[in-house]
């Protein structure tokens, strides 16, 4: 590697890391719950890694954050109210306020640290006034709220060892969620990659999902900066996000206004959810790999 502070690593295995050429170290510490860097880079612009892993790259993040957030809004006849647990960098947030039906906007972040650090980019969006922040962790609230959502977004990130996100990718959280969700909500996860070495863990959020909702589905885009592909996954009460038409897709974002969108669109949407042959044969060979309180997995 070259001279100290030249490259910034996404820590992908022991074996495998990706680099970033490094244009000015903005910052690098230690909060009370995770390892932030917030580095601009040469080709990415400003990226945010957690315990060496990359969240998000100004160049490329509107893809992550439209498909985590449109394809789900889209098939909620009328999300109204909705709640983000992590997503403390704002992005997933700019793109729920987008949906004129949503009239309140909970979001749940553990590190106000991360929060504050990203205001300069996303500053607004929290202030807009159907926005509530609460920082805790997204577990404990929602164990103790009595709110009922339309849509849940888990913008999290990943599962490290003793990191902060760990129990929210297990069973038993599924089965808080579902229970806050009204009765034809749907939630929305960040699933990992689904590419080796993390295809097990997202097997397993997958898996873990269908234990626990009637109608789990899988998607994808790759996203250059993270070098690889990401995953996610819509699990939901009543409405299935594959049945949408195309005519229904693009009447409710004429309905609601939304336009100037850069990766979403509804050829997309109808094309989302086919998954690759390989993955379903690992799909169906794994399907005991269930992830629990007592039994975590880390990436
Ligand atoms: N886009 C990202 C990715 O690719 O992984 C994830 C978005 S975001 C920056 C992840 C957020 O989850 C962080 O701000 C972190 O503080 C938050 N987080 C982690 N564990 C949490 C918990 N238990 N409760 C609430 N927020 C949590």
């Amino acid at each position: 590697m070259a001279k100290k502070n030249k490259w910034i690593a996404d820590h992908i295995t022991d074996n495998e890391y990706h680099l970033y050429k490094v244009k000015k170290v903005l910052v690098d510490k230690e909060t009370d719950y995770q390892h932030v860097k917030f580095i601009e880079t040469k080709d990415y612009g400003k990226c945010l890694y957690l315990n060496d892993h990359i969240q998000f790259a100004e160049k490329d993040e509107y893809i992550y954050h439209e498909l985590l957030i449109h394809p789900a809004l889209i098939t909620h006849p009328e999300p109204k109210k909705v709640l983000v647990i992590g997503g403390g960098d704002g992005f997933a947030l700019r793109e729920i306020l987008k949906h004129n039906t949503v009239k309140e906007v909970i979001v749940v972040d553990i590190d106000m640290q991360v929060v504050e650090l990203m205001s300069e980019l996303n500053g607004k969006y929290f202030q807009d006034k159907r926005v509530k922040m609460i920082y805790g962790d997204g577990r404990k609230y929602l164990e103790d709220t009595s709110e009922i959502y339309d849509v849940i977004v888990l913008d999290l990130s990943e599962p490290v060892k003793d990191g902060p996100s760990n129990l929210l990718f297990t069973k038993e959280f599924y089965n808080i969620v579902k229970k806050k969700l009204s009765k034809i909500g749907l939630m929305v996860v960040q699933a990992i990659s689904p590419i080796h070495p993390y295809r097990k863990i997202h097997i397993a959020i997958y898996n873990t999902l269908c234990y626990i909702f009637p109608i789990v589905k899988l998607f994808y885009a790759y996203i250059p900066s993270y070098g690889t592909e990401w995953g996610f996954a819509i699990a939901s009460k009543k409405y299935d996000p594959e049945n949408l038409t195309k005519d229904e897709i693009e009447k409710r974002l004429t309905k609601r206004y939304i336009k100037g969108l850069k990766y979403y669109y509804s050829d997309l949407h109808k094309g989302l959810f086919t998954i690759p042959k390989d993955l379903l044969n690992d799909i169906n060979l794994n399907k005991k790999l269930i992830i629990t309180d007592k039994k975590p997995l880390f990436v």
